[in-house]
C-alpha cells in the first residue's frame, strides 16, 4: 500500500448488529434466566450447525412461505451443494434428532437450543437479518400436556424477566386432512372476492390460502374478517385436544385469547399454534411463537413422531427491556486498585494475583496506567466500584492492604493484613 493511501472502511452488513460491552450484560443476564428456566423443566440443550442443506428448509418450512420464498440466505458450497444459513431452528433440530436417533421407540425428548438465525428481511425495529432465537421442542408426546407445558414455561419466563403487557393468542389448525377441506372452502371464498385481493393474496390464493388470513394490509381486513373460520372444519379429535389444552391453561391461571386468524408462517404446524405478543413494540410485537408439528419428523425422513415447540426472538425481548428500562446493570467492578505510581508493577501483580486466588468472584480492576491518587479515585467512582484497594509504599513495607469503601461512609478506610482483608471482602460478596 502506498504511504498516503486510505483504506475504505468495511462496515457491518445491513440488518446485522454488534452487541457492545455496554449492553452485553442484558444478553448475558437473559441467557442465564432462559437456560435456568428451561433446565428447571428438564429440557436438555442441543447444538446443531447454523448452515444446512437448503433442501432441509424448503421441505420442512414449505415452498410457499415467506421464509423460503424470499427470506433465506442461500448460496452454493464450493462443491456446488445448495446450502442456507438457518432461517429458524426447528428444521435443524429435527434433522439432528433423526440423524442421531434420539426419538426412536417413543422416547420422550425435551430439547432446547439457542443461537443466531438469519432472514433476508427489510431491516426495521424488531426485524434484523441476523437475530437470536431460543427454542424448545418436545418429541413423542401427542397429548396437549406438552403444548401446555411449553406455554406454562414461557409464561414463567416472562414473569422472571419482568415483561408487562404481553398476551397469549392460541388457535388450533386441526389435522392436515381437516385443513385440506378448509383450504378448498377458503379458495372458493377468496375467489368470489377476487377483485378485492392484493398482490400478495393473489399469489397465495392457490399455494397457501391460509396465509391470506395473516395479511397485515388494512384494505384486506374486511374480507379477512368475513372469511369462513377454520374451527367450523376442525376434526373432533383436534377440537378435543384444543379443549383440553384450554382447560389446563384455565386451571393454571394463564389468560389467553383464541385468535381464529392465527395460522403462523410456516407450513409444518398442525393442531395447536400460539403466539406471545406485546403491545409495547409497535408492529413487530410477537416475541414468541410456536405450535405442534406432528408430521414434520416423518416428512423429514424419520419415524412418525408427534412434536411441539416454540421459538422466541431474544432481540425483540431485549429491545423491550431497554425501551421500558426494566433492568438495571450490576456493578462492572467490585474493587478498583489504586496504586502509587512509583511502586514497581511486579509488587502490584504479586498482590493482585494473591487476591484473585483468595477471592475468585471478586471483579478486581487494576489501573494499568497509574496516575495521581486523585485521578484514580475519580475513576473508581466513575466505575461505581464498591471498594478501592490502596497500595502505596507504606503498604508494601508493612505487607498490608488499605481498603476503602466507596459507598459506606461508616466503613471509611482501614489498613489490614491480608487475612483480615479477605475476610472483610468475603462478607460483602
Ligand atoms: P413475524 O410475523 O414478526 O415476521 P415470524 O412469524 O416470521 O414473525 P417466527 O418464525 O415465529 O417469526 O420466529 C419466532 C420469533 O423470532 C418471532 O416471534 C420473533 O420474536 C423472532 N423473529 C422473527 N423474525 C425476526 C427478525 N427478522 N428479527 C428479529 N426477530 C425476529
Ligand atoms: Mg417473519
Amino acid at each position: 500500500m502506498g504511504k498516503n493511501s486510505t483504506r475504505k472502511k468495511v462496515e457491518r452488513l445491513r440488518g446485522m448488529y454488534d452487541v457492545l460491552p455496554s449492553e452485553v450484560w442484558i444478553w448475558q443476564r437473559m441467557e442465564k434466566i432462559v437456560s435456568q428456566v428451561f433446565q428447571s423443566y428438564s429440557f436438555q440443550e442441543i447444538r446443531f450447525p447454523v448452515v444446512e442443506e437448503t433442501a432441509l428448509f424448503t421441505t420442512a418450512i414449505g415452498e410457499a412461505t415467506d421464509v423460503v420464498e424470499k427470506e433465506m440466505f442461500s448460496f452454493q458450497s464450493r462443491s456446488g451443494l445448495p446450502i442456507s444459513l438457518r432461517p429458524e431452528g426447528t428444521a435443524g433440530c429435527v434433522r439432528a434428532v433423526i440423524q442421531n436417533d434420539l426419538c426412536n421407540r417413543g422416547t420422550i425428548q425435551k430439547l432446547w437450543y439457542q443461537g443466531p438465525i438469519f432472514r433476508y428481511e427489510r431491516p426495521q425495529k424488531g426485524r434484523n437479518r441476523q437475530f437470536t432465537q431460543y427454542g424448545a421442542e418436545i418429541f413423542n408426546v401427542s397429548s396437549p400436556q406438552a403444548d401446555a407445558e411449553l406455554i406454562l414455561m414461557s409464561a414463567r419466563l416472562w414473569k422472571k424477566i419482568g415483561l408487562p403487557n404481553i398476551t397469549l393468542e392460541i388457535n388450533s389448525l386441526g389435522t392436515g386432512q381437516a385443513r385440506l377441506e378448509y383450504r378448498e372452502v377458503l379458495i372458493t371464498y377468496f375467489k368470489s372476492h377476487i377483485d378485492q385481493l392484493d398482490k400478495d393474496a393473489l399469489s397465495r390464493l392457490e399455494t397457501n390460502p391460509l396465509r391470506i388470513l395473516d395479511s397485515k394490509n388494512p384494505k384486506m381486513q374486511e374480507i379477512v374478517q368475513n372469511a369462513p373460520v377454520l374451527s367450523d372444519y376442525l376434526d373432533e379429535e383436534s377440537m378435543d385436544h384444543f379443549e383440553q389444552l384450554k382447560s389446563i391453561l384455565d386451571e393454571c391461571g394463564i389468560k389467553y385469547v383464541v385468535n381464529q386468524k392465527l395460522v403462523r408462517g410456516l407450513d409444518y404446524y398442525s393442531r395447536t399454534v400460539f403466539e406471545w405478543i406485546t403491545s409495547d413494540l409497535g408492529s413487530q410485537g410477537t416475541i414468541c411463537g410456536g405450535g405442534r408439528y406432528d408430521s414434520l419428523v416423518e416428512l423429514q425422513g424419520g419415524k412418525p413422531t408427534p412434536a411441539v415447540g416454540f421459538a422466541m426472538g431474544l432481540d425483540r425481548i431485549i429491545e423491550l427491556i431497554k425501551d421500558l428500562n426494566l433492568w438495571q446493570p450490576d456493578n462492572q467492578v467490585d474493587a478498583y486498585m489504586v496504586i502509587d505510581k512509583e511502586i514497581h508493577m511486579k509488587h502490584i501483580n504479586k498482590i493482585s494475583e494473591k487476591i484473585r486466588s483468595a477471592l475468585p468472584n471478586l471483579n478486581l480492576l487494576i489501573n494499568q496506567n497509574p496516575s495521581s491518587f486523585k485521578a484514580q479515585f475519580k475513576k473508581a467512582d466513575k466505575l461505581s466500584a464498591d471498594f478501592a484497594i490502596i497500595i502505596g509504599e507504606h503498604e508494601i513495607k508493612n505487607e498490608s492492604i488499605t481498603l476503602k469503601s466507596l459507598n459506606d461512609k461508616d466503613f471509611g478506610q482501614k489498613e489490614m493484613k491480608f487475612d483480615e482483608f479477605v475476610n472483610t471482602l468475603n462478607q460483602y460478596k
